[in-house]
């Protein structure tokens, strides 16, 4: 595995890896994911065999441009509502932590999508991830550079500790942006809903989109209401207790709080018995505590 820096030369080298087959692990400004070119389905299969992704569960496809959408996208099978819908939040949020789901062309691999008539789409703003993928084969599928399941990566570090040698190389472009996932946006069916919550808030889309969106109904027993919506996702291995301040578990591991506040409010001894106390954002902010 090649380890590069951010630089252009860097850049041109990863883009010539996935020009020939290759699979690159690159930064974008919310997680950094594991592209392959989104027309080459061996290079597609490797993405899935090097995070033991299950084949069910579709990829992102990035683009360098949003006047490249149509390459993917069917637009002639949304109707004028929709169609409106997308013009408006792919000008505001494009490039940007937005992923749209949109009725896609026959031509792109069953492989990127599970199968599905509708693929996964969203133009990054990170400019490594941009140049990239306009060096490359202008169509980049990347989901998160992590074992499946698992905690997305915000470091080169980190992908390195999960994928190593499974990838052929990783662009150093230092720790990401926003640090969450991209917000997944269903544009695909009649019902437009929130599939995956992510960079762009709710009340983002709603503001620019001057209506209200609904959120799908997070994983229920019997099936998943989109892939994706598993009982168990983006978990660390190590243990997790949720607590409320004031209700601290005695001793051991450590203390993750979500702001100074919470902190503050800690229930004293007990949360001393803590081997490492760490704060999210001091001030409370929802998009530090996602970075961080
Ligand atoms: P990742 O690339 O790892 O951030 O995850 C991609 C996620 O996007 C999937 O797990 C799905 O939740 C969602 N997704 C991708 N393609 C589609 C699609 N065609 N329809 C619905 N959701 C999708
Ligand atoms: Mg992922």
């Amino acid at each position: 595995m090649l380890l590069l820096d951010g630089s252009d030369a860097a850049i041109d080298r990863a883009a010539a890896i996935l020009r020939s087959g290759g699979i690159a692990a690159f930064p974008t400004e919310t997680v950094y994911g594991l592209g392959a070119d989104a027309f080459n389905t061996r290079a597609l299969a490797r993405v899935f065999e090097a995070k033991e992704r299950p084949r069910f569960d579709p990829l992102i496809i990035h683009l360098a441009d949003r006047a490249e959408l149509e390459r993917i996208a069917d637009l002639d099978a949304l109707d004028a509502r929709r169609r409106r819908l997308l013009d408006t939040l792919a000008g505001t949020f494009w490039p940007g932590p937005l992923t749209l789901v949109l009725p896609k062309r026959p031509e792109v691999p069953d492989l990127a999508t599970a199968a599905l008539p509708t693929a996964a789409i969203r133009v990054p703003r990170h400019p490594i991830a941009r140049r990239l993928i306009a060096l490359s084969t202008g169509a980049v599928a990347a989901p998160s550079a992590n074992p499946f399941g698992r905690l997305s990566p915000t470091t080169a570090a980190h992908v390195i500790e999960g994928l190593g040698d499974k990838i052929d190389c990783v662009i150093d472009g230092g720790p990401c942006e926003v640090g969450v996932e991209s917000t997944v946006l269903d544009l695909g069916s009649d019902t437009v809903r929130i599939l995956r919550s992510g960079g762009i808030s709710r009340e983002e889309l709603e503001a620019a989109a001057g209506r209200g969106i609904i959120t799908a109904a997070a994983y229920t027993e019997g099936g998943a209401a989109g892939p994706g919506m598993l009982k168990s996702h983006y978990a660390p291995r190590v243990p997790l207790f949720l607590r409320r301040a004031g209700e601290m578990p005695a001793g051991g591991g450590a203390l993750l709080f979500f702001s100074g506040a919470t902190r503050a409010a800690k229930a004293g001894d007990k949360a001393e018995a803590a081997e490492t106390t760490l704060t999210l954002s001091e001030s409370g902010s929802t998009l530090d505590a996602a970075a961080n």
